[in-house]
């Protein structure tokens, strides 16, 4: 089959598209031929380098969110056929040790990621567990299928598992023309919130207004806290998600209402961060690290967002061959959605 064959740590030019062997198909396996797969922010950090996950090695196939059609299955498989369209739960729990059988297999010391330490979905095939791979409706398209995963499952257990988010709460969304952040105020508008949301260009904050967003603020050229203040009676949001990195965790915890929620994770702007103390401690703000979300949680995420029927908002497709254009579109940032590659 052909990839994209990522051989060493670098620029674009790292990236190569070669023939490789078929992946092999285990019992409980099925083999997909792989429809659209988008792009996400780990497939840059691992081209660029040190590696970020445990097991990662070169050289490499990237892409954790696929959809495809069931071209194999293993003898174990019972539940998918030939000819199924499913999209893949990236995140490969191992199902057997204390953290799985618990029920937080969010911290399976051996868990496996689509595209970061098991091979990825930027080629033509691609084996997965049957377990995580889950039937599409028939009119949504793969382009459309493979933008939902590690979007949604990320918005989703940032605001509703760990944020635990509620009708009538006002939510400050940052990043908005990212696929995460699509993700994150879709739900949140679907949920009764009221949403913020700050970006740093204008198409960024037209695609918040047309996705639901009831105040949206550039946070390159305004005060984002005076907005926030201003939207909510002078109290301050209810939660900030933020999965840029340090560049606005300060203004952010000036922006929450006291005891407010800050969910974060994600490292776009960087690792570290400084804020003031003694403010989050006198107003008893929460900091609230948004940790891997779990195999039960991505089923009802899934169930929840092909419910709703959201548009996931895709900018671009490209073929395998232009992966390196992909890349390059979502290191310069004027995204808007998702970037997806079409073998
Ligand atoms: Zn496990």
């Amino acid at each position: 089959m052909r990839a994209v064959v990522q051989r060493a740590f670098g620029g674009v030019e790292v990236l190569e598209i070669a023939s490789v062997p078929d992946p092999p198909v285990g019992q409980g396996d099925v083999l997909l031929e792989v429809k659209a797969a988008s792009l996400n922010r780990l497939d840059v950090i691992q081209r660029q380098g040190p590696a970020l996950l445990p097991g990662f090695s070169l050289p490499h196939v990237a892409g954790m969110d696929v959809a495809g059609q069931v071209v194999g299955v293993g003898a174990a498989v019972t539940d998918l056929r030939r000819g199924d369209r499913v999209v893949v739960n990236p995140a490969l729990q191992c199902g057997e040790c204390v953290s799985c059988r618990a029920g937080d297999d969010g911290f399976c010391p051996s868990v496996r990621v689509v595209g970061g330490n098991h091979p990825g979905g930027h080629a033509e095939l691609l084996t997965v567990p049957a377990s995580h791979a889950y039937r599409i409706p028939a009119g949504m398209s793969y382009e459309h299928a493979a933008a939902l995963p590690t979007g949604y499952s990320t918005a989703w257990h940032a605001l509703v598992v760990t944020a635990g988010l509620r009708i009538g709460e006002w939510v400050m969304i940052h990043a908005a023309g990212s696929g995460v952040s699509v993700a994150a105020i879709q739900l949140a508008k679907k949920m009764g919130a009221k949403v913020v949301a700050t970006a740093g260009s204008r198409p960024k904050l037209d695609l918040a207004e047309r996705l639901g967003a009831d105040v949206v603020v550039d946070n390159r050229t305004e005060d984002i806290v005076a907005v926030a203040r201003e939207a909510t009676g002078g109290r301050g949001v209810d939660v900030v998600f933020d999965h840029v990195g340090p560049a606005l965790v300060q203004p952010s915890l000036y922006s929450l209402r006291p005891r407010g929620r800050f969910v974060f994770c994600g490292t776009t702007t960087g690792t570290d961060a400084t804020f003031n103390l003694p403010y989050a401690y006198h107003f008893g703000i929460q900091l609230l690290g948004s940790d891997p979300y779990t195999y039960a949680e991505f089923e009802q995420m899934l169930d929840y967002t092909l419910a709703a029927d959201f548009d996931p908002v895709i900018d671009s497709t490209y073929p395998l061959s232009e992966a390196a254009d992909a890349h390059r579109r979502l290191e310069a940032g004027d995204v808007l959605g998702k970037l997806i590659l079409v073998p």
